[in-house]
């Protein structure tokens, strides 16, 4: 047993342990760790992180900067002038291969730092249980023990054995190469079970496609599998652009070309004596070495980091982190923006405005989050309505994964109530929660069946299926807790989605009513949100697994009605698009939602042709040859899956255009891969998300994309203009040795 103790930093086998033992080995519970105790872990282990490169010493860094061709020929210089006699000029030319060293050092220094402080910022962070509550904190403060909840878009912070599973599907190509996500359980295999079939385990690196979890860690840093198969450290990225790339190879046949002239020029002399006769050898050498000297622009490299690296920051003040240095001269060649509208465009804090409950449309008031506001029905309700009502904010209360909270320390002044509430978690499942505020409070007041006043008080969730952008509807097993006639607990399937997925899936229902209900409320720019319910069950093990099937799902689903959510465009977005269209860039907004929401969205903040709008069946229904033309004419696209967004991205680079493309979710890595510049959210995002991007906004907004696209034409005309104002300079200053 001792050999298990968590001392060196990890546990052998923990796949193959009984979770009992595996907790007492780690000295930890499904409680997780206190603070103390963490913080001590942390001191004994170290951090969570793979070693990195160690920095080269700045001696050694320093004569690194020696190591250039351009370099090379102007110290050869030196030393014949010197071996000449001319002590002066090999002086000078030392100087000028000293001062070089010297900013390029400095500079080189001071890019580093800029990008250790921008990885800084992009420090992962997980949720992870201390002293019984789940806090924010750095991936590196992980220790053996701690219990982490995982969820879909993250990267696995750290190996570790499964305590709870929903859903779970993890990538786990990156060590074992496995192309497919793997689906999770919590259990335990026998001992020599290879990596790739430990189901029960999560390693460090990979990352979750679906599904949330828990695990408890079972090795850090270096410990973890990632640590140990890899050297494949990630280290600083160089300090490179295609530009200084090609400036490289430039300067090395430059120098060629001179070296070849001057040899020239000094054999000329020799053979043609009439020419260059009256030189002496000492003299002929100084002109050869003076329009080497001269014609070398040694001076460039250096400015072009600086140019780049000046770029780099200002950006970053813009509140545009990026990740690689070519991706500031991409940025800059930019001529469309591909962005999403939720929470890009918009602000993305939601309200409930409308609800169909039934045959009844209720209107729902209030400011922010605030559980409190009013609720009438439009036209003469009923008590029908009402529990219809009443029902479909439990199905929202209880499919829902955000919570409500009341900021303590708020001022209590005048302050407004709606700043005093804040979400965690989906903005949008917050504003379903204000809405069950509201819908609990408008019942007690009518005193209409207020006989059991909270609506999802005691209820119990069994299992769910968790939202995602390919199927939109999310749904969860729920137990009531009073018991029917018969003294059992029956549970409930509570379903919220895109309606046109939960049409499809109800059965006996006007379809056509409902579509008019719906189109009604998207044409005003709400998003519309559909809820259903099955049941009741008797819960048992296999109702777990089957309601993951859609089959299952539809089987007995019964519409209950609309919700209809407001979330304004963002204030400065439409000097953002005015400034874009100025400039000549093109923009298309790609959404998941709603085609009405996303044109009235389109619409209001000013987008050029907002009405040229298709959904993303219509580009499914179409050959792959004719996506080009039907992309380029399309500014809104609506009812998006993530690999919509692919194909919209390479349509348009089919097409010799430069594009921009955002994305948060885990399946907009490909996209934002492809595209020349991918933009990340860093707030929203995921961490897949911002790993494939080349940039991320640390704000999610739409204007800091317009501020760093600018901010891109800059640096590229800033560099353009040192190349043709130092190549001139030099070639200049030889054309002076040659002729005079
Ligand atoms: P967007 O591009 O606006 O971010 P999403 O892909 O996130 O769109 O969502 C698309 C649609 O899926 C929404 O219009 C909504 O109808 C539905 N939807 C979004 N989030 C949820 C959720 N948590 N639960 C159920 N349905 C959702
Ligand atoms: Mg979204």
């Amino acid at each position: 047993m001792s050999k298990l103790k968590p001392t060196a930093g990890h546990i052998s086998d923990p796949h193959s342990e009984a979770l009992s033992d595996l907790f007492s080995y780690l000295e930890s519970s499904a409680e997780g760790l206190s603070q103390s105790e963490a913080t001590s872990r942390l001191q004994a282990h170290g951090p969570n992180a793979l070693p990195t490169q160690k920095r080269a010493g700045w001696l050694l860094r320093f004569f690194k900067q020696f190591h250039h061709l351009l370099i090379y020929v102007l110290i050869i210089a030196a030393v014949v002038t010197a071996m000449i006699g001319q002590w002066i000029d090999s002086v000078v030319i030392l100087a000028v291969v000293l001062l070089n060293a010297f900013i390029g050092f400095i500079q080189e220094g001071k890019a580093d730092a800029a990008l250790q402080a921008i990885g800084n910022l992009l420090s992962p962070k997980t949720q992870v249980l201390r002293d019984r509550k789940f806090v924010c904190t750095d991936v590196s403060s992980l220790v053996l023990g701690d219990v982490v909840s995982i969820s879909a878009g993250d990267r696995v912070p750290a190996d570790g054995r499964l305590l709870a599973v929903n859903g779970l599907l993890v990538d786990e190509a990156i060590i074992t190469g496995e192309s497919l996500p793997v689906e999770k359980e919590v259990g335990r295999q026998a001992k020599n079970t290879p990596l790739i079939e430990q189901v029960g385990m999560v390693f460090a690196g990979t990352s979750v496609t679906q599904g949330t979890a828990m695990f408890v860690v079972t090795a850090t840093g270096p410990m973890t599998q990632m640590g140990q198969i890899s050297e494949m450290v990630s280290g600083v990225k160089r300090l490179t652009t295609p530009l200084v790339r090609q400036m490289t190879i430039f300067s090395r046949y430059l120098t060629l070309i001179i070296l070849s002239i001057a040899g020239l020029i000094f054999l000329a002399g020799e053979w043609f004596p009439h020419l260059g006769g009256f030189l002496s050898l000492s003299d002929r050498l100084m002109a050869v070495v003076g329009l080497a000297v001269a014609a070398i622009p040694e001076g460039l490299p250096a400015i072009l980091t600086i140019t780049l690296a000046v770029g780099v920051k200002v950006m970053a003040e813009k509140k545009a982190i990026v990740k690689h240095l070519p991706a500031i001269e991409t940025l800059g060649a930019v001529s469309v923006i591909c962005t999403d509208k939720t929470g890009t465009l918009t602000c993305n804090e939601m309200m409930v405005r409308e609800c169909w409950a039934g045959d009844r449309l209720f209107q729902v008031t209030g400011t922010g989050y605030a559980p409190t506001g009013d609720i009438k029905c439009l036209s003469q309700s009923d008590a029908q309505s009402w529990s219809t009502l009443r029902l479909i904010a439990r199905t929202s209360g209880l499919c829902n994964d955000a919570s409500l909270h009341q900021r303590s320390d708020a001022p209590q002044i005048d302050e407004s109530l709606s700043a005093v509430w804040w979400v965690e978690g989906d903005p949008m499942e917050g504003a379903l929660l204000s809405f069950v505020g509201k819908v609990e409070h408008a019942s007690v007041e009518d005193n209409k069946q207020s006989d059991q006043k909270s609506l999802t008080e005691g209820w119990e969730r069994i299992a769910m299926v968790p939202f995602d952008a390919k199927h939109r509807y999310m749904a969860t097993l729920d137990r009531d807790p009073l018991p029917n006639t018969s003294g059992e607990c029956l549970s409930w399937l509570h379903v919220k989605g895109a309606p046109e997925t939960i049409l499809d899936l109800v059965k006996d229902i006007d379809v056509e009513v409902w579509r008019e209900r719906i189109d009604a409320m998207a044409s005003q720019g709400q998003r519309v949100l559909a809820l259903a319910v099955a049941g009741p069950y008797i819960c048992d093990e296999t109702l777990i697994g089957a309601i993951q099937s859609k089959e299952f799902v539809s089987q007995n689903l019964s519409l209950l009605g609309l919700v209809g959510l407001m979330d304004p465009p963002r204030p400065e977005v439409g000097d953002a698009v005015s400034a874009c269209h100025q400039a000549g860039i093109d923009i298309k907004m790609i959404t998941g939602d709603h085609i009405k929401t996303a044109v009235s969205i389109a619409q209001q903040i000013g987008l050029p042709r907002s009405d040229q709008a298709i959904v993303g069946s219509d580009l499914d229904a179409i050959p792959e040859s004719e996506w080009a033309e039907l992309v380029s004419r399309t500014t809104v696209f609506a009812r998006t899956n993530p690999s919509h967004k692919l194909g919209i991205v390479q349509a348009l680079q089919a097409q010799g255009l430069t594009v921009a493309m955002t994305g948060d979710g885990v399946n907009d890595a490909p996209a934002l891969k492809q595209a020349d510049a991918g933009v990340a959210m860093g707030r929203t995002g995921s961490d897949v998300a911002r790993e494939a991007a080349d940039l991320v906004l640390t704000d999610d907004h739409f204007a800091s994309i317009v501020a760093a696209v600018s901010q891109g034409r800059t640096v590229y005309e800033n560099v353009k203009k040192v190349i043709a104002w130092t190549l001139p300079t030099s070639a200049g200053e030889a054309m002076v040795i040659i002729f005079a």
